[in-house]
């Protein structure tokens, strides 16, 4: 039998569940990789995610090659939908095989791939590896899916036994791996019409870049909830983009995480259920796909927004790091120069986004599927659809973070606006905050002239407040 297996967002060879499946049940495996010209397209020359996958893809057909010499990666370039059923009919293999990706947009093109293939006999299957419990995985006592985080943490983890975190064993069976010549390697970067965007050299590439993160990461993963809060401390394990991409499987990150909590650390137990909303947001996503562009509670689609012209001056100040805010210019400096920002900060600026300037959720969203190297449409939306309070599981909409009162209690010191906005960085703790509050003469002390060296803030907190619990107030009297 031949099969070709089809990499996405798994691009790894270890413990993958669709390379598993093939290589056992077959003798000859091709391996592809569309770079998909219907995603790519839309993209600027220089992306730090089309970098990051072009690193993984050269790791990714390196380590097929050390699996067997002779065995590679075959890249094309074009469109999935034409490509994969093309090769397939050259390759003349009986099936292709493929992990679920649950994205409405990837779902369309699957079954359009299904069908084509279908036309001359061949099989498209998929498996489970994105995530530990998917689509109808974890449900209540009645056959519904959670809409409300804990109760599914907590359904979750009954439901958890070893064997669900167990790795899909690889390399006894990679033999079955074919030797193709259409296997010439990975193309570069130019070649597709990309050029490098320059990405840190913290984030390592492929799956050695991802197992040095959590080596790392599992050093000092008890002190995790100490941590994880303080954008300024290393405190998180920075493996969302690995994730994202699959350079690591969410199993061995599952069970490094459930062995630690077993044996009593509490870090670990906090960090596992960071990666039970991970799965959380992926059963929303399968459950209630319209939510991906509208609000979970449709009665949050009525809220008026700010538009307009003085809106879209708000909206290109917010994105510039340009609000007069410290911490939050600070958090949107980190994304645009580096493609990630901290937990704390993403709900810092989304709610600054909708609650303070009054913008529509969905743009700021926009905003952070272009920028975020992590980028996850469940994760992303379900992040957003929290702050802006239209979610499943959302902050209540009367609850508003207050930018200042965030920034003094999680980067008490300014260490973290420090780094991103130097202009500031004479400021004293007790400035730096709300710098438009103190004595024009105090902060010329310190090199600061507000206006010229660092914005003044382009809206007041407490007046925004107001017109917010009103903005909401008016959907919810009508509801
Ligand atoms: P760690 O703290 O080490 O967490 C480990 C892993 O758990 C993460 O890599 C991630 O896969 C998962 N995780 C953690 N928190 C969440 C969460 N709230 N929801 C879902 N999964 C989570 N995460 C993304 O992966 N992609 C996104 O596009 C994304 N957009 C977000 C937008 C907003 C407005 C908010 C508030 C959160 C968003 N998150 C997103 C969730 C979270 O901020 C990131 O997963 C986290 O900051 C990634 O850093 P880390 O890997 O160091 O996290």
């Amino acid at each position: 039998k031949r099969v070709l297996l089809w990499f996405r967002r798994d691009l790894r060879v270890a413990d993958q569940a669709a390379l598993h499946h093939a290589l056992k049940s077959a003798e000859q495996v091709f391996c592809v990789f569309v770079l998909d010209r219907d995603i790519l397209d839309g993209l600027p020359r220089a992306d730090r995610r089309v970098e990051f996958i072009w690193a993984a893809l050269n790791a990714l057909d390196a380590d097929l090659r050390g699996l067997k010499p002779g065995a590679g990666l075959i890249v094309r370039h074009g469109h999935a939908g034409d490509l994969i059923p093309q090769l397939a009919a050259e390759l003349k293999v009986q099936a292709v095989l493929c992990n679920h990706d649950d994205e409405p947009a990837a779902l369309a093109r699957d079954a359009l791939v299904a069908q084509r293939l279908g036309s001359f006999a061949c099989d498209f299957k998929s498996f489970k590896d994105h995530v530990i419990f998917e689509r109808s995985e974890v449900l209540t006592a009645v056959g519904k899916p959670y809409s409300v985080f804990t109760p599914y943490k907590n359904a979750w983890l009954r439901k958890l036994e070893p064997f669900y975190l167990l790795a899909y064993p690889v390399a006894p069976y990679a033999d079955a791996l074919a030797t193709s010549p259409l296997a010439t390697g990975v193309p570069g970067l130019a070649e597709i019409g990309f050029e490098a965007a320059g990405l840190s050299p913290h984030l390592g590439a492929g799956s050695a870049g991802a197992q040095d993160l959590l080596d790392e990461f599992l050093q000092r993963i008890d002190r995790y909830d100490d941590n994880r809060n303080f954008p300024s401390v290393k405190g998180p394990s920075y493996l969302s983009v690995h994730l994202r991409f699959g350079t690591v499987s969410i199993r061995q990150l599952a069970m490094a995480a459930w062995q630690r909590m077993q044996a009593g650390q509490h870090g670990a137990e906090v960090w596992l259920s960071e990666l039970i909303w991970r799965d959380f947001y992926h059963q929303i996503m399968h459950h209630h796909p319209h939510a991906m562009s509208s609000a979970f509670r449709p009665e949050y689609d009525a809220i008026i927004w700010e538009q307009g012209p003085a809106a879209d001056r708000l909206f290109d100040a917010w994105c510039a790091g340009a609000t007069g805010y410290p911490l939050v210019d600070a958090a949107m400096l980190q994304l645009n120069q580096t493609g990630y920002m901290h937990n704390r900060l993403r709900m810092v600026t989304a709610c600054f986004l909708i609650k303070d300037l009054g913008l529509d959720w969905r743009r700021g969203e926009a905003y952070f599927a272009e920028k975020l190297l992590d980028f996850d449409l469940a994760a992303n939306n379900g992040g957003w659809q929290w702050a802006a309070s239209s979610g499943c599981d959302a902050q209540p909409y009367f609850r508003i973070f207050n930018p200042v009162t965030q920034s003094e209690k999680f980067d008490a010191e300014g260490k973290f606006i420090k780094r991103y906005l130097p202009q500031l960085a004479k400021l004293p703790p007790k400035l730096i905050h709300a710098p438009w509050s103190a004595k024009p003469l105090d902060l010329q002390a310190c090199g600061v002239l507000l206006g010229r060296d660092y914005p003044l803030p382009i809206v007041r907190h407490d007046e925004a407040r107001t017109a917010t619990l009103a903005r909401y107030g008016a959907v919810k009297n009508k509801a």
